[in-house]
């Protein structure tokens, strides 16, 4: 519980320095309306989405994953290595996750409400459809059967995703070389500005959370500065809009 406080301390510490680098060092500029929006829209979803993994009580349902577990292959392992190939084989399945939610249909129907954003910051990392977050917890619940990973260990990647996904969704000003030395191991906000372009042909690539490694051994890696940021279709201007998405625009 003690290590739980201190990510949740972190996770919060990082989200208001990488807002105020982006207010104040912003790497590409937007008007306040943009901003304005994004902020309420977001936040919206967040208290939206933290109400329902409160009321579908998802932590329990991770405990419960956990102790259907088919195997204790990990616990035969050092606790070091435990921890190196268990962060790794989870950050290569969320890889994976998140290529298929761009392949196929059905899931790319929630999750263009995430790319749906043409200020992507900050608070972008907040902004997911429910609908993603419940296939989510689906997917991940079978990760912990199958692979026996223990629970410590996940949650504490589950910590590093949203202190990740705040680093690369800001829209911070940050140096070409020091992004281009940092993607040789993690994903930088360029790589994930690409990630975010309006063009299918640019968005289906750097599908990455903690590392790059993926997207470079699969060849899904793509350093195009984008033209534009976000979808050239809807769901993107309140929380209404961006709930209904999913049924609405199917692109
Ligand atoms: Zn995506």
């Amino acid at each position: 519980m003690e290590l739980e406080i201190l990510f949740i301390v972190i996770t919060f510490i990082v989200f208001i320095v990488f807002l105020l680098w982006e207010l104040y060092a912003p790497a590409r500029v937007y008007t306040h309306e943009y901003k304005k929006n994004s902020y309420i829209t977001n936040s919206g979803v967040f208290i939206f989405n933290n109400i329902l993994t409160y009321v579908l009580s998802v932590a329990s349902i991770f405990v419960i994953a956990s102790s259907l577990q088919l195997h204790g292959i990990f616990t035969l392992l050092p606790i070091p290595a435990q921890y190196i190939i268990g962060i790794l084989l989870l950050d290569l399945l969320i890889w994976f996750w998140h290529m298929i939610n761009h392949r196929v249909p059905f899931l790319w129907s929630f999750h263009q409400t995430h790319h749906a954003e043409k200020y992507l910051n900050t608070t972008s990392a907040l902004r997911f459809h429910f609908g993603e977050l419940i296939l989510a917890v689906v997917f991940k619940s079978f990760i912990l059967i199958i692979l026996g990973i223990p629970l410590e260990i996940f949650l504490m990647y589950e910590s590093l995703i949203t202190i990740f996904a705040i680093y690369h969704h800001a829209n911070i000003r940050l140096s070409e070389r020091i992004q281009m030395i940092l993607e040789y191991v993690i994903i930088s906000p360029r790589l994930h500005q690409t990630h975010h372009s309006d063009k299918r042909s640019e968005h289906d690539s750097n599908y990455g959370v903690l590392f790059s490694w993926w997207d470079i051994l699969f060849q899904t890696k793509d350093k195009t500065n984008p033209d534009k940021i976000g979808l050239s279709y809807g769901g993107e201007k309140n929380l209404w809009s961006f709930l209904i998405m999913p049924l609405v625009d199917r692109k």
